[in-house]
């Protein structure tokens, strides 16, 4: 079975969890703090956090945030749920602009109009790992005073044009990753979030922890060794030591799985470029994406199939493949609690209704993605 997406584990990956496993701590032990350095280091942020997930990593740089109630997020359609939910968490209405129907990421004219008084938070995605037109929103965040947060769950590895790499939040308050199995890096689990702002620094290691302290510096008593002090309510969002070593692994291996991705994908786009029924992605000329997903664009009407069906005829053939996204405003949850309506988007709506995410990852062999190639160009041959 070749799968949409997979992790890549190492032996060197093996050997440093388990080095973890056989030490003091496996967990509040030396490899969070190294792996934290390690993004550091890679991106250029000045801090950085390793959490849960990426979900994990959304809320806590939202809630440092500290917006008031009753603010409006914007954010794209075109994504996993999580980024929005981040906003749901902290009562700010998640408000949804359309996307650019090239890049299939938040298209800044439509932010501007999307833009109200009560507009706080901006929350672009960099979707399959191309970075979102960063420059323009960040310009549009500076003239409406909103905060943004860049959902990079997609985009470790990638530079933004002005060939800087996503993470070193030059365009943001916050960035954060997902180290979720099926995106570039792994943990098991994992996130983290990057930052160069000490007080939102300050804010989200309290709420990592429960809003615990114990830093003595910090403390409004000091009865003794023993003490520590919730001083707002947090959560339970650490990393644990091994995820952490697994992390650290895997980043010494980013070029390399930065490199394979970019070849299959171009390996995709040459094999793909003649059917007419089909579109690949577009890379902006200036990008250096780490490409996340590939996802390619059917007219099913011209090949007179559904999608359901060319599914089910490459699962046939042992390959899977995904839909990324459904525009969040149309899951049950979203159009009950904000009232939102089909329509609403319908570039990403149309985007929609066309998007089929191919297997991309690190260890898809020339041989196996052939396989892919042959049964997407075979999809016209029993057609009617
Ligand atoms: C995967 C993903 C997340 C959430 O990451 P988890 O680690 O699964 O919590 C958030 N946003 C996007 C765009 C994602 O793809």
């Amino acid at each position: 079975m070749i799968p949409y997406g997979k992790q890549d584990i190492s032996a060197e990956d093996i050997a440093a969890v388990n080095a973890v496993l056989t030490s003091d701590y496996l967990t509040q032990g030396p490899k969070v703090a190294e792996f934290e350095q390690a993004l550091c280091d890679y991106s250029g942020a000045r801090y950085c956090l390793v959490v849960a997930s990426g979900t994990a990593a959304l809320h806590l740089a939202v809630a440092a945030l500290e917006l008031p109630a009753g603010s409006e997020g914007i954010t794209t359609p075109n994504t996993f749920a999580a980024t929005a939910n981040s906003m749901a968490y902290c009562s700010i209405q998640p408000v949804f602009a359309d996307i650019d129907p090239l890049s299939h990421n938040l298209c800044p004219a439509a932010v501007a109009s999307a833009i109200t008084p009560a507009t706080a938070l901006l929350t672009p995605v960099h979707f399959a790992g191309q970075t979102a037109d960063m420059p323009a929103l960040h310009r549009l965040a500076q003239q409406h005073g909103l905060k943004v947060i860049e959902d990079a769950a997609h985009a470790i590895g990638s530079c933004y044009a002005d060939g800087s790499p996503v993470g070193n939040c030059r365009y943001s308050d916050a960035t954060i990753f997902s180290f979720h199995p099926v995106k570039t890096l792994t943990c098991g689990e994992g996130g983290a979030v990057m930052t160069n702002d000490p007080i939102l620094y300050q804010r989200m290691l309290l709420l990592r922890s429960h809003g615990i302290t114990k830093d003595p510096s910090q403390l409004s008593q000091q009865p003794g060794p023993w003490y520590h002090e919730m001083q707002t309510l947090g959560w339970h969002y650490r990393m644990t030591d091994m995820q952490a070593a697994l992390g650290l692994s895997q980043l010494q291996r980013l070029t390399l799985f930065k490199a394979r991705r970019r070849a299959l994908v171009a390996r995709y786009n040459e094999a793909l470029a003649d059917l007419l029924w089909l579109s690949t992605p577009i890379e902006a000329p200036d990008l250096s994406s780490c490409f996340h997903l590939y996802v390619v664009q059917i007219d099913f009407v011209a090949l007179g199939k559904h999608r359901a069906q060319v599914m089910e005829e490459l699962l046939a053939a042992e390959i899977g493949s995904q839909v990324h996204y459904l525009p969040v405003y149309q899951h049950p949850w979203y159009s009950q609690q904000y009232g939102y309506k089909d329509g609403l988007c319908p570039v990403a709506e149309h985007y929609y209704q066309h998007c089929l995410s191919l297997p991309l990852y690190f260890s898809l062999s020339d041989e196996q993605q052939d396989k892919v190639i042959s049964a997407i160009r075979g999809l016209t041959e029993c057609a009617n």
